[in-house]
């Protein structure tokens, strides 16, 4: 599209290419190395290609915008891949509570043979629906008889961990440009992790730890973390996004990577694993994220009340109170908002441990 726009305007153009921000790229300091920064992908042969068709496709694109409705178009996984589309409150308004969309794992030769069928709600799908998965069939038996499904094996699981128990959570933010030495474009910096830890007695206390001075957050980060977590009990987390971190660290850091890895492989404990193993509540939407099925098990505990609710928004937080020009109540605010997120996502593992483990 930019080619037949510059070549309407009467320009020339040798070569059109791609840019892309090389993620194998290590910045060593200094000025970036832009031949390095970026790589370049030459599509002149199929961008010429297709000039031809241009014309015929704005013509496509610009028919809706003069009708009175909008397009007729089937949702679809279209909505939600790569990201949400921003008219979902929208098209989805007149969908059932539990459309098919929200079986997990849905693949769209599933959704499109359900169509077929005339089925658009789960709890329509007849009960000898073979195509189903044993994770969908549950889920459509907890929507249809509107009951949670939780196997005795979650509770068992839970009564095994060793005290004290560290509920744990990190953020982190993926600089387009690398800032820090070492580091590639995109790469997952730790910045931030909380920690709920609860004592056999049933006492909870909370540590945290936020970098908020110049440079690489990453070896603060990790001496501190290990510190809090000693060398004992085990170690709650949601999902396996902790445990990556803690892998990638004791790869830059190798006089630590034994303390590091001794985490990973004999404390960690995956509570989203377990869930969506041995637990569904018709409210989780068929999403096991930690922001759905929290309020479904632990009613009135949610992130509605805090001005970060997801780690998109505290990574883009992060980036603002660390840069220079941030005026100082701004930056202390943004930083009362970290602690405030990351502390409510340790606080919710507790809640949902202690929801589940006495079942
Ligand atoms: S939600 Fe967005 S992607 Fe989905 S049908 Fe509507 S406009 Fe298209």
């Amino acid at each position: 599209m930019q080619l037949y726009v510059l070549n309407g305007c009467g320009l020339n153009i040798g070569r059109a290419c791609l840019g892309h921000l090389n993620n194998k790229y290590v910045y060593r300091g200094g000025d970036y190395d832009l031949n390095q920064l970026f790589s370049l992908d030459d599509i002149t042969e199929k961008a010429q290609e297709m000039q031809p068709d241009i014309p015929l496709l704005l013509a496509e694109m610009r028919a809706p915008l003069w009708e009175q409705e909008p397009p007729d178009v089937d949702t679809g996984r279209q909505c939600v891949h790569p990201y949400t589309c921003g008219f979902y409150g929208h098209c989805h308004a007149d969908e059932p509570e539990n459309p098919i969309s929200q079986l997990p794992g849905a693949s769209q030769e599933l959704i499109e043979i359900l169509k077929e069928a005339s089925i658009e709600d789960i709890h329509d799908i007849p009960d000898d629906f073979v195509v189903l998965t044993t994770l969908q069939n549950r889920v459509r038996d907890s929507v249809v008889h509107n009951r949670i499904y939780l196997d005795a094996h979650l509770a068992v699981a839970l009564q095994h961990l060793d005290y004290p128990v560290h509920f744990l959570d990190f953020e982190t933010f993926n600089p387009s440009l690398p800032l820090y030495i070492g580091t590639r474009a995109y790469q997952a910096i730790t910045f931030q992790w909380s920690d709920h830890i609860l004592e056999k007695d049933g006492t909870l206390r909370h540590e945290e730890f936020l970098y908020e001075g110049d440079g690489d957050p990453r070896q603060a980060f990790t001496t501190s973390l290990l510190d809090a977590l000693g060398r004992e009990g085990s170690i709650v987390v949601y999902s396996s996004f902790e445990a990556t971190r803690i892998k990638e660290l004791a790869e830059l850091f190798p006089d630590l990577a034994g303390a590091l890895l001794s985490l990973k492989e004999n404390r960690i404990v995956d509570l989203l694993k377990l869930i969506r193993r041995y637990c569904y509540h018709p409210e989780f939407h068929g999403s096991f994220s930690i922001k759905s099925v929290l309020p479904a098990l632990v009613p009135g505990m949610s992130y509605d009340d805090l001005e970060i609710n997801d780690g998109i928004m505290a990574s883009i937080t992060y980036e603002e109170m660390i840069r220079p020009d941030t005026p100082s109540e701004r930056r202390d605010f943004l930083r009362r908002s970290l602690l405030a997120y990351c502390g409510r996502d340790t606080e919710a593992e507790v809640r949902l441990f202690n929801r589940l483990h006495a079942v």
